[in-house]
């Protein structure tokens, strides 16, 4: 089973950074555009997990998506990792994000991913803000050893059932595969623009789950500058020493010319459902189950 799941930020992030570029927000429609058009081509519905500020700057955006018939899921408010904040805080930005997509697309989020999969082993306790804000599906869960974060051991890479505290949530894990003694991700991101095409087709049709997941950023070809120390301290909370800002300047535009015929190839030749089919499909007692 091949899930396909999206991250969209970019109109809020980018009116939050650099102010209203109408240009861009051009730039990103037409990306989105071209997605939607292939999943139509080919039957397929994506789970896209928006911020909640796209549902109240960018209310269009996330509307045309859930009018094509895809699952809405959430991607917290404000895009701040959710282990950089309180509980207090979380609990605050998840009820504020599920709040404004509900009213944005007149229906239930039951699916969620948090910024860059930060929830870890120190902060589990955002399963139980996520069901108390309604969530019965969670695909924060990075079952590795990751930059920043990452949950390596959360010790399952399937869909799992999960329990924190008396809460159950379906955890859709990011899929990871053994390469030179590491587990790294494949399906997405960073990974995805790096790989072959052919190798992330050979790891997705050995396995029996992968959960891909895109961003708009990834796809567009112009690197992005290098970011400024105050707003790089700002966004990823450690010292913006030149070599931290390089490091990620290289992670963040490796492999961005191709990505968005990668993409399409893949959507073209491979099958996928969303969060929502899969959890459907999935015959639950069957699956792993963790309490944490
Ligand atoms: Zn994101």
């Amino acid at each position: 089973m091949n899930i396909l799941s999206f991250d969209i930020e970019e109109w809020y992030l980018e009116n939050m950074y650099f102010g209203n570029h109408a240009k861009k927000y051009h730039e990103f429609d037409c990306y989105l555009d071209q997605i939607l058009d292939v999943l139509d081509e080919r039957g397929f519905k994506g789970t896209f997990f928006c911020v909640g500020g796209m549902a109240t700057e960018f209310p269009a955006v996330v509307k045309k998506i859930e009018g094509r018939g895809h699952e809405i899921g959430c991607h917290s408010y404000k895009h701040v990792w959710l282990n950089k904040m309180s509980r207090d805080e979380v609990y605050e930005d998840t009820r504020t994000a599920v709040d404004a997509i509900e009213q944005c697309i007149g229906k239930k989020v039951k699916s969620y991913r948090a910024p860059a999969f930060s929830i870890g082993k120190d902060n589990k306790w955002a399963f139980e803000i996520l069901s108390k804000c309604g969530i019965e599906r969670d695909s924060s869960v990075f079952p590795a050893e990751r930059d920043f974060g990452g949950f390596s051991q959360f010790g399952q890479k399937a869909p799992t059932m999960t329990s924190y505290n008396k809460v159950k949530i379906k955890e859709f894990p990011i899929s990871v595969t053994a390469l030179f003694g590491k587990e790294v991700g494949y399906s997405g991101g960073g990974y995805f623009r790096f790989f072959p095409l052919g190798f992330v087709k050979k790891e997705m049709e050995k396995s029996d789950y992968t959960m891909t997941y895109f961003h708009i950023a990834d796809l567009i070809p112009e690197s992005n500058g290098l970011m400024n120390k105050e707003d790089f301290e700002a966004y990823f909370k450690i010292p913006g020493t030149l070599k931290n800002r390089c490091m990620r300047y290289v992670k963040s535009n490796l492999g961005k010319k191709g990505a968005l015929g990668k993409l399409l190839k893949l959507i073209e030749t491979e099958n996928f459902v969303n969060l929502e089919q899969a959890d459907a499909i999935i015959n639950w007692d069957q699956q792993p189950s963790v309490v944490l």
